[in-house]
């Protein structure tokens, strides 16, 4: 059921169990979820169904990054109406690789409050969810069910990691009809502006949610607890706005820390050597599976192989190189054979030539961090910025991880390769994945929200989706937040 909250006359909404605030995939995932279980469930939406100028500008904000680094402006990389910012995703899933759970070495941050098997069963409802067909994610049995060979196969260094792509991309678009058919209220225009909170025998809780509509209107909800679904960055904006009530938010001193992206960009070339590039089924292209899903192939260090290294987890896909665009190489070298590889050259060399485009990992980073700023927008809220950090010896690993990969693709008769400049390594962009900020620890001393995604400082005020990962792996994050989405839907069941 769809409401504009400027049309409301009631400004004291109708009290709820769950106020679900912010209706992307992981706001989505959840009221779906709540449905089901007869507990009363309101989301609010700052957006509308549809794009708005007035909505966007609200996601406006301010962004530096460590020297080298580029990141686009806080509006780019989000957006903020119903579906989120899965209306411009790409749809690359896959679950975060499972050494990120556990503890981690040389910096690489503390791991999750569980392993992965225990977010099992709720990947396998993300994985329906996300549409994205059967749970196959082995690159020889996708290969076998095409009757294609493995030309990469595995080793104890090389792991060929797969991603699948939902058959429906648009999560506002797919579940538009079903949310407008259901019994939990959508009110658009419903601008989060904060909490009041109650204290009772040293317990803090909230009481209230303060929205305003798109004209400024103040409105109130009262609800047994709060979600906050609106995206790892505007999370963690609501959350320091909080802190300034409920300074236990900030007993570990990790609010706003710790935000993490996924490094991208081309590094590396190899040609294909012995082997036409027609069959590199998987890899160079995204096949259909034989369920009609897409799928893509990729390369990298196993994780026993990067783990025992202390090295962060790294990826490589296989593109062909004049399907990569100029702004995405790193190094003259790559510059050159791009330029080589163009149509207008040669024919037979361009096909043979292949980017190795990095997806990878960073460590956690006190300095890389999302903070309040004194600029406020047309509702009166301050705006965040981010100062994106990623390490010297976060390049050094993929670099490092380049070289090893590029080994095993000589034994597997490919070559040669030619590397990009890792002093142009920092100028490598993000993916659009914005993690960390809140993040995950059983203990109130090192993390801002519980195993169950509470705040350690509130009793009823939860934070799902990126915000809470304390550590990234190099996947694609939604489908793991979604898994943690139905994963806080089983919690709240239980518990109210
Ligand atoms: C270009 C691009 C490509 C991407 N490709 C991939 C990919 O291939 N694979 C992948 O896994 N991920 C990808 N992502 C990331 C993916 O889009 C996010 O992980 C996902 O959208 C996060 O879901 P979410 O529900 O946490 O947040 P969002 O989808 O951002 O939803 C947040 C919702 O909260 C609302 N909101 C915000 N502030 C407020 C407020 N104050 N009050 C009320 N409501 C509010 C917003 O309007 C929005 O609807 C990509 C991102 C970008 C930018």
């Amino acid at each position: 059921m769809f409401i504009d909250l400027a049309k409301s006359n009631r400004r004291e909404l109708p009290r709820c169990d769950v106020a679900v605030i912010g209706a992307g995939a992981a706001g989505i995932t959840l009221a779906l979820e709540l449905e089901k279980s007869g507990l009363s469930v309101v989301i609010l939406e700052g957006g509308y169904r549809d794009y708005t100028e007035l909505s966007q500008d609200r996601y406006k904000g301010e962004v530096t990054a460590g020297p080298g680094f580029t990141y686009p402006d806080l509006d780019v990389w989000r957006l903020r109406y119903f579906g989120g910012t899965t209306n411009h995703w790409i749809g690359w899933c896959r679950r975060i690789e499972e050494n990120v759970f556990g503890p981690r070495t040389n910096d690489l941050g503390n791991g999750w409050p569980f392993a992965r098997a225990d977010l099992e069963g709720d990947y396998q409802d993300a994985l329906e969810i996300c549409t994205l067909g059967r749970d196959v994610f082995d690159a020889n049995e996708l290969l076998g069910g095409l009757g294609a060979k493995n030309l990469i196969p595995s080793s104890d260094i090389l792991a060929t990691p797969v991603w699948r792509f939902p058959k429906e991309l648009r999560f506002g678009g797919y579940y538009r009809i079903r949310m407008q058919e259901s019994a939990v209220p959508i009110y658009f225009g419903a601008n989060c502006q904060g909490f009041s909170f109650e204290e009772i025998d040293g317990r803090t809780s909230a009481r209230k949610l303060h929205i305003k509509n798109d004209l400024g209107v103040d409105f109130e909800l009262t609800a047994d607890c709060f979600v906050l679904a609106c995206g790892g960055i505007e999370n963690t904006r609501q959350l320091l706005v909080a802190a300034n009530d409920v300074k236990g938010l900030r007993q570990s001193d990790t609010l706003g820390r710790g935000f993490l992206e996924h490094p991208h960009g081309a590094v590396g070339a190899v040609m294909c050597g012995d082997h036409a590039p027609e069959d590199l089924v998987g890899f160079t292209d995204y096949p259909l599976d034989i369920d009609k899903t897409q799928f893509k192939i990729g390369l990298g260090l196993s994780e026993e192989f990067a783990a025992e290294r202390g090295m962060i987890n790294t990826s490589f896909t296989m593109e062909p190189l004049e399907s990569i665009p100029e702004e995405s190489l790193h190094g003259e070298a790559l510059r050159k054979l791009w330029e080589s590889s163009r149509p207008s050259a040669t024919k037979s060399a361009s096909s043979h030539v292949i980017g190795l485009y990095a997806r990878t990992e960073q460590r956690w980073n006190a300095e890389s961090r999302i903070s309040l700023i004194s600029a406020k927008d047309d509702l009166g809220s301050k705006r965040a910025r981010l100062d994106w950090r990623v390490s010297d010896q976060d390049v050094a690993d993929i670099k490092t991880s380049l070289e090893m990969v590029a080994k095993e693709l000589m034994k597997a008769g490919f070559g040669p390769v030619t590397f990009g400049d890792p002093a142009e390594f920092v100028t490598m962009e993000g993916g659009g994945h914005h993690l960390g900020g809140a993040r995950m620890h059983e203990s109130p001393d090192h993390g801002v929200v519980d195993a169950n995604l509470k705040c350690h400082a509130v009793d009823n005020l939860y934070a799902v989706g990126g915000s809470a990962f304390p550590t990234a792996g190099f996947s694609n994050p939604t489908l793991t937040i979604v898994a943690l989405a139905v994963r806080l839907a089983r919690t709240l069941k239980e518990r109210l």
